[in-house]
């Protein structure tokens, strides 16, 4: 499973979509077409693209908080609340993340489960200070008690920074990792993935790009998460494996604003139970039952 954080399928408008505006390989190899609103379901078996309610009956503009436990967790978090909330997650759903997310439901059922991101030494700081705003993977996580990776996992291949490539924890963070390609770095979740039953990836510069942070690095977020997906989809191991790429809400698909939008989230499947995914999801809250239906 690939998190993209607040991307959705927006207008054919290239002053707002910057998939119109620049294209995106990755659709248009895998499915001929750029998606946008009136154009929304693409099929090519076995790649699904499809959108997914984030909205989910409550007003307001959907929150990273509610719509990751939604995702993860598969209740109606922003129902459960009363609100589209974020970007961490909401006090009373922290119980609900504890018990029931995807990676705990694998770990219990005796599964290898794997959340390929690693954290800065800066993020293991901050926990270590007793701080507790997560958001709802690296809470899930620390709730399941899976291991949250660090730059020697990343120095030595057993996982990505949540950038992919490394160079802006060289830049950002003072680091002095291997700068890797986003080719390299989709090989290597796609060997993290064949070692386990159930592994996790989250990117979310997306998010900021679409709040109209980090605008200087436009250019390079958008052709490596091109080339990152666009490798993912050409070497996965289809008749094995089942990938899921889904997002919370949408953001980035219209950078007119600097809100999120109430698009639909956008969603792509591939692989073995590619089409019975595309069938049974239609709201965030539909992608966790689904998973955990098919991908046993
Ligand atoms: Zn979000």
């Amino acid at each position: 499973m690939i998190f993209i954080d607040g991307v959705g399928i927006g207008e054919k408008d290239a002053d707002k979509n910057p998939f119109v505006k620049f294209g995106f390989k990755t659709f248009e190899n895998f499915f001929g077409a750029i998606p946008h609103k009136n154009n929304s379901i693409l099929k090519n078996h076995p790649y699904y693209l499809f959108p997914v309610d984030p909205v989910m009956g409550v007003e307001g503009l959907p929150q990273s908080g509610t719509g990751q436990v939604s995702i993860f967790c598969g209740i109606n978090a922003q129902k459960f609340v009363g609100k589209h909330f974020g970007p961490f997650p909401y006090s009373t759903t922290i119980p609900i993340i504890e018990k029931q997310n995807i990676l705990k439901h694998f770990k219990k059922n005796g599964k290898k489960v794997f959340f390929a991101n690693a954290y800065p030494q800066i993020f293991f700081d901050y926990l270590n200070s007793g701080k507790k705003r997560l958001s709802v993977t690296s809470l899930s996580c620390r709730l399941s008690d899976i291991r949250l990776n660090n730059a020697t996992d990343v120095r030595e291949g057993r996982a990505l920074t949540a950038e992919m490539t490394n160079s802006r924890w060289n830049k950002k963070l003072k680091y002095n990792l291997k700068v890797i390609s986003p080719k390299t770095a989709a090989r290597r979740l796609l060997r993290i993935t064949s070692r386990n039953d159930f592994t996790l990836y989250e990117f979310f510069l997306t998010d900021h790009l679409g709040h109209g942070r980090i605008q200087d690095e436009f250019d390079d977020i958008y052709k490596n998460l091109d080339e990152f997906l666009f490798t993912i989809l050409s070497e996965i191991d289809l008749e094995n494996l089942t990938l899921i790429i889904c997002s919370d809400h949408g953001n980035f698909e219209d950078i007119s604003v600097k809100k999120h939008t109430t698009n639909p989230a956008l969603t792509i499947t591939t692989g073995k139970y590619a089409k019975q995914l595309f069938e049974n999801i239609s709201n965030l809250s539909d992608i966790k039952p689904s998973i955990v239906k098919y991908c046993k």
